[in-house]
């Protein structure tokens, strides 16, 4: 393989979306992926959408491809507690106060951007840099290894090992049970997000159905999965409760759920996103929306960047991500440990925040526009 000055490890969403970021600039861009070309496609997560994102992919020309469902209104509420809270998108003057797209769409969107564009991705192909020399990738492809020296690594390989010591992890003992449900009246495009003490349960309209994300207990997943489709529509509904009523699931999945923050997402000539930097829980709907504001700031550093792995490019990109890196993940984070158990001074606590949140509207419009733009975007 040719040499490129940037090598992006992981043609998924992530991946994909800093090669478009970067096909105006003077550096030659490859991007290898361990799959078959298009297995991206068959994703089955969704995904909801920020407005900032939105604003992304538009830049990027693959937003007028994507088929998306608005957000218009958010209902946030506790199972056996009492407040609730809604966020409306015309307090805000946007076209929607984030979007839903299918994960597989969004990936045949970018790919076709890519093929376009004529950007090289080879596929069938394991890239795994070498500790050993800076730059370095070991690259195994149909049983030949090839080793390439670039001058940036950009590792958006999806995922980190867990026993790795420059992971933090937190189990949260949870997973994801994701579906499509069908509401028995139109969804209003209303998304709604309903904490249990199992978990969050969010139900985000996607076309005319709702994309449901039903977390459980490792054991209640498994129990849930068992289920067949009559039985488990019985189930969502009482997780969820009777604000109101679906007529049909179907095609679940699962997924385990793990914080886990890569302590310092820059190495030398390397970099991390997306999953590969923080795998985040989905409560708040922010792992893409994050990664995509890391690619955008990485790409504007590195367009006019001499040398793309220079130490103080890289550096200039942590500093310049520090904060939103953080706060989205602590955010996260603290959303999901201090609504997913049941002990009752804490379900009052709740109750009153989400009281708190609907009747102080600056502390409401402090989380929505967090929510729509990254931890950065207030005032
Ligand atoms: C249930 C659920 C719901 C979610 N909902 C939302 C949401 O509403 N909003 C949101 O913003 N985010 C959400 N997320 C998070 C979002 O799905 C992820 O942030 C996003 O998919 C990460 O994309 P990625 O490109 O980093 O990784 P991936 O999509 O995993 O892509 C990684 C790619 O790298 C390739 N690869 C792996 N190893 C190698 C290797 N050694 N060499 C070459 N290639 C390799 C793989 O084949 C793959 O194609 C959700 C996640 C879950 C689990």
């Amino acid at each position: 393989m040719k040499t490129p000055d940037i090598l992006i490890v992981g043609a998924g969403p992530v991946g994909m979306a800093l090669a478009l970021a970067l096909k105006d600039s003077a550096h030659r861009v490859t991007l290898v992926d361990a799959r078959e070309r298009g297995a991206a496609r068959r994703d089955p997560r969704v995904l909801a959408l920020s407005h900032g994102t939105r604003l992304t992919l538009e830049r990027l020309g693959v937003w007028s491809h994507l088929p998306a469902t608005p957000i218009r209104h958010i209902h946030v509420s506790q199972q056996g507690g009492f407040g609730r809270t809604q966020v409306d998108e015309g307090d805000y003057g946007v076209d929607g106060l984030g979007h839903v797209v299918r994960a597989g769409d969004l990936a045949s969107a970018l790919d076709d951007a890519i093929a376009a564009a004529g950007i090289a991705l080879i596929d069938g192909c394991e890239a795994h840099p070498d500790e050993s020399l800076a730059g370095r990738v070991r690259l195994v492809r149909e049983g030949a290894t090839e080793l390439l020296d670039c001058p940036l690594v950009a590792c958006a390989e999806g995922g980190m090992r867990a026993d790795d010591p420059a992971i933090r992890v937190r189990d949260y003992h949870q997973h994801a049970v994701i579906c499509m449900a069908t509401p028995a009246a139109p969804h209003g495009h209303t998304a709604y997000e309903r904490f249990t003490p199992g978990g969050p349960v969010a139900l985000l309209p996607c076309g005319t159905d709702f994309a449901v994300v039903h977390t459980a207990t490792p054991a209640r997943a498994e129990a849930l999965l068992a289920l067949d489709d009559a039985a488990y529509l019985a189930a969502l509904q009482t997780a969820f409760g009777h604000r109101l009523a679906l007529v049909a699931a179907s095609g679940r999945a699962r997924f385990p759920l793990q914080l886990r923050m890569r302590r310092d997402p820059v190495g030398e000539r390397l970099v991390w996103l997306g999953n590969a930097a923080q795998t985040l829980h989905p409560v708040a709907g922010q792992g893409f929306n994050l990664a995509l504001r890391d690619v955008w700031a990485l790409a504007g550093r590195l367009r006019d960047a001499a040398d793309p792995g220079d130490a103080a490019v890289l550096a200039g990109y942590l500093r310049e991500r520090r904060v939103d890196r953080a706060g989205t993940a602590g955010f996260t984070d603290t959303l999901v440990r201090v609504f997913s158990n049941d002990l009752p001074p804490l379900r009052a606590a709740r109750g009153l925040g989400l009281l708190a949140l609907d009747l102080a509207p600056p502390l409401r419009h402090f989380l929505a526009k967090r929510m729509m733009f990254g931890a950065r975007a207030w005032p």
